[in-house]
């Protein structure tokens, strides 16, 4: 019998970084922070646990994990949403995109997403039995590298069977952002259309260079429409808690909360009531994060610039694209495994958050959420290509 998902291997992020663990390589591929969570984090998950949280919460979330959320929400994006109605805590940003698309896509419906885009959209829409409509981000026959959306090829997708439009900014693996200009343009080819819209922010507080995050939550017409997701994990070093969450109007909430019911029903109580008091008491770790991370980005990319690898802008998130091609022929995946057997260093090549992946495309992605002297040992085996 034919399996439901035949297309889906092994992730490759977790192909890299079993690759990187058997060769001993600096594993730069799968992304995740290899410093520390902030101690008030670690101290209030702590105290929580001895507090006896750690029993089933709401499934909507912890109430005060809630109204955090909307108070931050407020506060960065000047819209604060309804804690009850609109916001249900999640098993990280991945329990939320799949719980919005199984709660809004049909059999048949069509599903928009922009290439490269990150792996678990597409099996949710099939899961989902919609049809994943992919188009490719930069201009039809322009540069590989641009990662700019297109709106005119973007429209020209729509049928009357588009379900939903999926967008991801700051953007996994380019970095690249919508400007206002975007955010016009998607405003205006939504309306008057019943296409609900799903945002994947999870990098919202990683933004470089004083550009302003686009998130939905500031458009009035766009998030009445939409699902807005993001993740705790990218923002408090700690991808392995696993929470996350969604805002969006109450009636689509309401049919969201129906999957994520009987898909988790809830989350992780203590991490829910660390983040409730996290982000009240320290708003600067978010609002600093933009800067922790530049400078990060900042010297690794000075240190790229002595390797033979090319390092392409990131004005956002924590992940730098190089092209290769001074270095190697060889395709992204070909080239990452040798990188990491031959080098030990791990990358994520580009191919698999693409449908069809550009001819000839010779990136790879290496994650910059690392302490200097993981970098630095980087570099030194990068110098030696
Ligand atoms: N979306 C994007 C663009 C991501 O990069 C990630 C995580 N790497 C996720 C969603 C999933 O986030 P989480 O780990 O919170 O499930
Ligand atoms: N989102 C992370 C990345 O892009 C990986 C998450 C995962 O391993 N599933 O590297």
């Amino acid at each position: 019998p034919e399996t439901k998902l035949p297309k889906v291997g092994t992730t490759i992020f977790t192909v890299m970084s079993q690759l990187a663990a058997e060769h001993g390589a600096v594993n730069l591929g799968q992304g995740f922070p290899d410093f520390a969570v902030p101690e008030r984090l670690v101290e209030a998950l702590d105290k929580a646990m001895r507090n006896g949280l750690n029993q089933y919460a709401p499934s909507h979330g912890l109430p005060a994990l809630r109204e955090a959320i909307a108070a931050k929400a407020g506060r960065c994006y000047g819209h604060r949403p309804d804690a009850d109605a609109e916001i249900t805590v999640t098993s990280g940003a991945s329990e939320a995109i799949f719980d919005a698309i199984h709660a809004v896509v049909r059999p048949g419906d069509e599903v928009i997403v922009l290439d490269p885009c990150y792996d678990c959209y597409e099996p949710a829409i099939e899961l989902a039995g919609g049809i994943a409509v992919h188009v490719p981000l930069g201009s039809e026959g322009g540069d590989p590298a641009d990662f700019a959306p297109d709106w005119s090829r973007i429209s020209a997708a729509i049928t009357p069977r588009t379900r939903m439009l999926m967008i991801n900014t700051p953007h996994n693996p380019s970095g690249a952002m919508f400007g206002v200009d975007d955010i016009a343009q998607l405003t205006a080819l939504l309306r008057d259309t019943g296409i609900v819209l799903l945002s994947d922010e999870v990098y919202e507080h990683i933004v470089f260079d004083g550009a302003r995050h686009e998130s939905v939550l500031r458009h009035r017409e766009l998030r009445e429409r939409a699902f807005v997701i993001s993740s705790f994990g990218k923002t408090y070093h700690c991808t392995g808690w696993k929470v996350g969450y969604c805002i969006a109007p109450p009636a689509l909430t309401a049919e969201f909360r129906k999957v994520h019911q009987y898909n988790t029903f809830c989350t992780f109580t203590p991490a829910q009531a660390a983040f409730a008091e996290m982000i009240g008491a320290e708003p600067e770790h978010y609002e600093r994060l933009g800067a922790f991370y530049q400078a990060k980005r900042d010297r690794f990319r000075e240190q790229l610039l002595t390797t033979r690898l090319q390092p392409l802008p990131v004005p956002g998130g924590y992940f730098q694209l190089v092209d290769y091609s001074a270095v190697s022929d060889l395709d992204d995946a070909a080239f990452c495994r040798w990188l990491t057997a031959e080098h030990g260093v791990a990358a994520i090549p580009l191919s698999p958050f693409y449908e069809t992946p550009p001819a000839g495309q010779r990136l790879a992605r290496l994650c910059f959420a690392k302490n200097e002297a993981t970098l630095d040992e980087a570099i030194a085996r990068l110098r030696a290509l």
